[in-house]
């Protein structure tokens, strides 16, 4: 199949063949698709996204580890009952696999043999993954300080692992060098990838009947996840299913709080900050290349953003962990932007937040910091 991808700047169209990141004007690219699913096209389907197939632009021979569904379960912090979607349980445990198994689809489809991608560790765990079961060769690249567990993780899928000195900012450039001789399956420039992370609006909707929570609490680093959620439960709302877009409330590290920042300053793109360190190392993204996506869909929903300290990260994570529930730091910040968001929220409000990552991919840095608290 054919897909035409638009740019977000300049409203230029490009045929995807996999391999454009970008426009010539430097836009970031959105991919043209409209889904063609109704409720009811799913119900004698297998439990994973792709029982939404005609929400997806791909054919039938999918890259699929059965990955998708995961449960939507309360879990009551601060006497509040928050709406949780188990996403630390995909097959390599985050979220990211959403994105993954779809866009790995895409490039398979396309005949593409090898990929780079750059992350500071879940992303790249997921390409990896995905590339590995579609017999695709992978070299993800990380900063030198992601987690051993991700970088063990990575390497263990088989790809090929280059750690990069300096800042994460180092590490994409250093993946956009070597992607100019193959495919860059970037989760952040690639629309496919976004594809992926909407089925996350379809879950939820299904879960609640086919209808819409009222607010969503979910991490804004690059906001791969936001924006995929603002993609589906738009096209949802489109098409008469849902009534409306959910609020989308995007959280933020205080110690790195680029778009929180532009919110707050009526600003359409990222503010440079000077970033300190935090133990929720999966939002901390100082250049959020689809920045103005995020700003933009957040606005558009009547949402806002919160940022947390890492004191309250800790504590979340404490908090989280004492209930039974092992999720790894940056997960916990944003439960606590879901903690903060809840005490201003209305009586009765339907709030669907989720656990991002898994915490086993973090067991050592977990235990250090609730025994610092
Ligand atoms: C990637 C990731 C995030 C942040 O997602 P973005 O798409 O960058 O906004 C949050 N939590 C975990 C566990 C992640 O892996
Ligand atoms: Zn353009």
């Amino acid at each position: 199949m054919t897909y035409s991808l638009r740019c977000t700047r300049c409203g230029r169209n490009y045929d995807d063949n996999g391999r454009r990141l970008r426009c010539e004007c430097g836009g970031m690219l959105d991919l043209q698709f409209e889904p063609s699913f109704r409720p009811g096209m799913e119900a004698d389907r297998p439990y994973d996204l792709w029982r939404y197939r005609e929400a997806l632009p791909v054919r039938d021979d999918v890259v699929t580890m059965g990955e998708g569904c995961t449960p939507l379960l309360p879990v009551t912090l601060d006497r509040r009952v928050l709406l949780v979607k188990q996403e630390q349980l995909f097959p390599t445990g985050s979220f990211k696999d959403r994105g993954a198994a779809v866009l790995m689809t895409r490039l398979h489809e396309l005949g593409i043999e090898r990929v780079v991608e750059d992350s500071s560790g879940n992303a790249g765990c997921a390409v990896a993954a995905y590339a590995a079961h579609a017999g695709i060769a992978c070299d993800i690249y990380v900063p030198e300080a992601t987690s051993p567990t991700k970088t063990a993780q990575i390497e263990t899928y088989g790809a090929t692992l280059h750690r990069i000195p300096g800042t994460r900012e180092d590490t994409a450039l250093e993946a956009l060098e070597a992607s100019v001789t193959c495919v860059y399956a970037s989760h952040v420039y690639n629309p496919w990838f976004l594809q992926g992370t909407k089925t996350f609006a379809y879950e939820v909707a299904e879960q609640l009947g086919w209808t819409s929570p009222d607010t969503l609490v979910l991490p804004a680093g690059n906001g791969t996840l936001l924006l995929g959620a603002y993609i589906g439960f738009t096209e949802l709302a489109r098409a008469g299913i849902v009534s409306h877009v959910p609020r989308i409330i995007a959280v933020q590290a205080a110690a790195c709080a680029p778009l929180a920042g532009a919110f707050a300053s009526d600003m359409d793109e990222p503010v440079e900050t000077c970033a300190s360190h935090t133990a929720a190392e999966g939002i901390a993204i100082v250049t959020p290349a689809r920045g103005s996506q995020v700003l933009a869909a957040v606005r558009a929903s009547g949402g806002s953003f919160v940022t947390v300290s890492e004191q309250e990260i800790v504590t979340s994570l404490r908090d989280c962990c004492r209930g039974g529930w092992f999720i790894e730091p940056t997960s916990a910040a944003v439960i606590a932007g879901a903690r903060r968001y809840a005490r201003t929220a209305a009586p009765g409000e339907t709030i669907v937040t989720a656990f991002t990552g898994h915490g086993l991919k973090a067991a050592g840095k977990i235990s250090e910091l609730i025994g610092s608290l």
